[in-house]
């Protein structure tokens, strides 16, 4: 065994430990006992709310004497010294006779802060009378030194307590989620409002935990509904975000819920990030879209947001090389409808047919209303022979039944032109004024027919 670790072992056996305030205390009274050769010490400071008091042979009583009259003026404060208690003709040190028994001489020394202040006293009685020494005095000065070393350590301690239960206090009272990961992006803390926002996963979120980690278990329980199905994928791009915080992020959560996250970098490495419910202002945005887009009357797509999608979707089928049809429908004879049947009939006419329309199409299909009583479907992923059944179902299911209302019988038909995305010249527009001609066949050859570009695959329909 080396010598280094000889040295270890007997500092274990020791047992040396961090002693708590009112144990050093204990032990600086002790020390100063020892030194001066006294048997009765008394030491006591105080800051702000806080006191910590030490004492060897002295009683109860005898301790709350000393508090009450050892204690040095403010600002005036010098050594106490009285060689034989019995003997002074000063009335506040007679009391101190009278009442500590066999106290006969008394050194006291104040306790002061770095701010020269007071705050304590340290004092040490002897039985016999006694004159202490330039010795007895340097020994006790430097004990009270220790004692204010101490309190200042101790009133460190609180203060940092009291600012930590008030920075926790403030982040608790935050409307937002908040938490804050250390440089290891393990977690430090963050509020009850973060936890609850995380439902799924919120007993998970302690401190220790890897961000890596919360992310994976979350992942695992649903936490994240846009990572199903794609998990490694998110959680590798989520957990990049993270590392490289840059614009606020939007999450979507269980419950059709949203946040958006922020996230900054502190200067020591770590991160601080808040969640914001977004929840409502999605909601209102969705809203807000869905009116921008959408045709009031009928709820079909309106035309300006119908030829975007189309146009979109046209696109996509070209890079994908699919085939993509259209259909122009036109109800027929309307005005006929609305002359003798009333402006508002024609409106329960439109709203009706629309509903018939959209109960044959399927979701990814779009439907527009152009203008008027005219309107056009877009029908992915279908060349023109099925494009060409899809209009002559949506034109039999017009005309099959009658639409009632205001108990009267309304009979509608529509004429409907096709077309199909022929080359890599084709737009929207192209391909719109191609079904438009047929419309204009239809409605030219008598009206409820469908009629399919010559260029297609399809051939003519009528009824
Ligand atoms: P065709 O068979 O040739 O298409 O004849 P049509 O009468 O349907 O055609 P036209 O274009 O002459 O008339 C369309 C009518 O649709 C005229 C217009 O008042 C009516 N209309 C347009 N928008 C609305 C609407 O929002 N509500 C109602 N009730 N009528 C509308
Ligand atoms: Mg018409
Ligand atoms: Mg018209």
């Amino acid at each position: 065994m080396t010598e280094k670790s000889d040295v270890k072992e007997a500092f274990d056996k020791a047992e040396c430990g961090l002693p708590d305030p009112g144990a050093a205390m204990d032990a600086i009274a002790r020390l100063a006992s020892a030194a001066l050769s006294v048997p009765r010490v008394f030491v006591s400071v105080s800051f702000g709310d806080h006191d910590i008091q030490a004492s060897i042979g002295l009683g109860k009583s005898d301790v709350s004497t000393c508090g009450k009259l050892i204690w040095p003026v403010p600002g005036r404060a010098g050594v106490l010294q009285v060689g034989d208690l019995k003997r002074t003709k000063r009335k506040s040190l007679q009391k101190i006779a009278s009442s500590l028994k066999s106290a006969r001489s008394v050194l006291a020394v104040p306790v002061v802060d770095e701010d020269r202040e007071t705050i304590g006293v340290i004092a040490v009685f002897d039985t016999e009378p006694r004159r202490f020494t330039a010795s007895d005095r340097a020994i006790l000065k430097d004990s009270a030194v220790s004692v204010s070393g101490l309190a200042a350590l101790r009133r460190a301690a609180v203060l940092h307590q009291a600012a930590e239960a008030e920075l926790k206090d403030a982040m608790e009272a935050l409307p937002d989620g908040f938490v804050l990961y250390d440089n290891n992006d393990r977690l430090v803390h963050c509020n009850q409002r973060y936890r609850e926002i995380y439902r799924e996963s919120g007993d998970l979120r302690v401190p220790g935990v890897k961000f890596s980690d919360l992310i994976r278990s979350g992942v695992e329980r649903g936490q994240y509904p846009d990572a199903i199905g794609n998990e490694e994928e998110w959680i590798a791009q989520r957990i990049h975000d993270h590392r490289y915080p840059g614009k606020p992020l939007e999450q979507h959560l269980p419950g059709d819920r949203w946040l958006r996250i922020q996230e900054r970098r502190t200067t020591t490495g770590g991160l601080v990030g808040f969640r914001i419910d977004i929840t409502e202002l999605k909601r209102q945005e969705r809203e807000l879209s869905r009116l921008a887009w959408t045709d009031s009357l009928t709820g079909v797509l309106n035309r300006h947001r119908f030829l975007e999608l189309a146009e979109t979707q046209l696109a996509h089928s070209q890079r994908h090389f699919r085939e993509v049809s259209l259909l122009m429908l036109d109800l027929d004879n309307f005005k006929t409808i609305n002359d003798c049947h009333g402006h508002a009939t024609g409106d329960f006419v439109l709203r009706s047919i629309c509903e018939r329309w959209q109960g044959q199409l399927r979701g990814h299909d779009l439907i527009g209303r152009l203008g008027g009583e005219e309107f056009c479907v877009l029908l992915p992923d279908t060349r023109g022979s099925d494009a060409l059944i899809v209009a002559e179902r949506l034109r039999k299911i017009t005309a099959q039944q009658p639409l009632c209302h205001d108990g009267e019988t309304i009979n509608v038909s529509v004429s409907i032109g096709t077309a199909v995305y022929e080359n890599i010249a084709d737009t929207i527009t192209s391909v719109i004024k191609r079904a438009d001609q047929c419309l204009y066949k239809a409605k030219s050859a008598g009206r409820n027919r469908v009629e399919a570009s010559d260029t297609s695959d399809q051939s003519k329909t009528s009824v």
